[in-house]
């Protein structure tokens, strides 16, 4: 049977929600055998988005225009595209100061004139392209995780519970 292949990448971001990955410790020999990482730059010498991906985990904000272009050629090429963390559900550190000016927040780093290096504020996965599926956290959970891979598995998603957040409202 042919293992299902992932991509897992990174935008803008810290790396964190990939090593959540990389901390699967226990686990990783097994998801080895199930899955054909065919594209994880942050754990192989393998730098070339190519071939198709039965889901593709995205980390991180999109902030720049290669990180656009790295996000819509992950999308042509998945089956399921997730949101791999916060960053990558609602932007993250890199889209807290959209509400300010960015020539003046340029300027105020770069110096007068130094003027906009981009047509677009950073934001979530969704504001560019279709989600299929997310995964909160900073970082997200391994148990979210595994339970993403293990009904990746299944051609299916995962349902997480919801716990609210405030027992008053
Ligand atoms: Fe890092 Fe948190 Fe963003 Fe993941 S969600 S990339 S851990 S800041």
């Amino acid at each position: 049977m042919t293992r299902p292949s992932l991509a897992i990448a990174g935008l803008t971001a810290c790396f964190g929600c990939q090593l959540t990955f990389l901390n699967c410790e226990a686990e990783l020999p097994t998801l080895a055998g199930l899955f054909d990482f065919t594209y994880f730059p942050m754990g192989s010498s393998r730098r070339e988005i190519g071939g198709e991906f039965t889901a593709a985990l995205v980390e991180g904000a999109v902030s720049t225009p290669d990180d656009l272009e790295t996000l819509v050629r992950l999308r042509s090429r998945s089956r399921v595209l997730v949101a791999f963390g916060t960053c990558a559900r609602w932007g993250g550190v890199a889209a807290m100061n959209n509400h300010l000016s960015r020539v003046a927040m340029i300027e105020s780093v770069y110096g007068k004139g130094a003027g906009p290096t981009r047509s677009f504020n950073p934001g979530p996965l969704h504001r560019f392209v279709t989600v299929d599926f997310s995964i909160t956290g900073c970082p997200p959970e391994k148990n979210e995780l595994l339970a993403t891979l293990a009904a990746l598995l299944h051609g299916a998603l995962p349902v997480f519970p919801q716990y609210p957040v405030c027992t008053e409202c």
